[in-house]
């Protein structure tokens, strides 16, 4: 069952997310050659405990695996999601996923970004760059009266003509009270199909595109997933609401809605 939230339980939301925002653009200011990914978890895990939030992602553990032990997933190049964190160095030409999440006042909000540590090549800014468009589709066909499909297929129609892998083994989720819930949302699908979308709706957008081939296989950490061809890998996130009016971004930070706010398209909060 899908469950929508009420305006009261959309405050925390909106609460939570601003909160893993501002970590997300913290960690992203950080990173460059000579950082490690311990290095951000580090400072990801103080600033949720800082703010009275619980890392969510330390701990979790779902049926048969071992709990997942940082409060950031650092996933470096051929990493697609779950990398643990290490104390390498960076190095200028990787790139870096981060994903985070955190529960504040029983709510929880999920965030990632992939980051280019310095400068990298044309075709890894590109990856980044139309991973990031697909989830901006992705979100703006997360309107009341569409279906679950519509999400899917504004990621796949966008990231098909370049080429790329979709990731068809992991999907984004609805969130609230858990991290994850009903209904779970793919990165491909097609128009009109799957549940309908109801305002009151949260869903966290996860679109992974692959600049080879779309399989996966996880490590013997049982955690951290990578490409099967060892290519790279970015993933983007957003927490959102559906709203009457529209989807509106849980996940930025005070100043990102501020600049957000001209857009018709999406709504912010005020
Ligand atoms: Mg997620």
């Amino acid at each position: 069952m899908i469950v929508a939230k009420s305006q009261k339980d959309l405050e925390k939301m909106r609460a939570v997310g601003e909160l893993i925002a501002t970590v997300r653009e913290t960690l992203r200011g950080m990173i460059e050659p000579g950082i490690s990914s311990l290095d951000l978890n580090e400072v990801a895990e103080k600033m949720m405990r800082d703010a009275g939030a619980i890392p969510t992602f330390i701990g979790y553990k779902p049926r048969g695996m071992v709990p997942f032990p940082f409060a950031i997933c650092a996933s470096v190049n051929e990493q697609i999601v779950h990398g643990f964190s290490t104390k390498r160095p960076l190095e200028e030409g990787d790139i870096l996923s981060i994903d985070m999440a955190c529960t504040l006042e029983g709510f929880v909000g999920d965030t990632a970004t992939t980051v280019p540590v310095g400068e990298v090549s044309d075709e890894l800014k590109q990856l980044i760059r139309v991973t990031e468009e697909c989830l901006e589709k992705a979100i703006a066909a997360s309107r009341p009266g569409n279906r679950v499909g519509d999400i899917g297929h504004a990621v796949q129609s966008h990231a098909e003509p370049y080429g790329y892998g979709i990731v068809r083994d992991y999907t984004g989720h609805g969130i609230g009270r858990s991290m994850h819930e009903a209904p779970q949302i793919p990165n491909y699908g097609r128009p009109g199909t799957r549940e309908k979308i109801r305002a009151g709706y949260c869903f966290a957008i996860e679109p992974m595109l692959n600049l080879g081939s779309a399989d996966t296989k996880t490590l013997e950490d049982q955690w951290t997933v990578v490409t099967i061809d060892g290519k790279p890998s970015a993933h983007a996130e957003h927490t959102i609401a559906v709203t009457a009016d529209g989807p509106e971004i849980l996940t930025l930070t005070k100043e990102q809605k501020a600049a957000l706010s001209k857009n018709s398209e999406i709504t912010v909060a005020a």
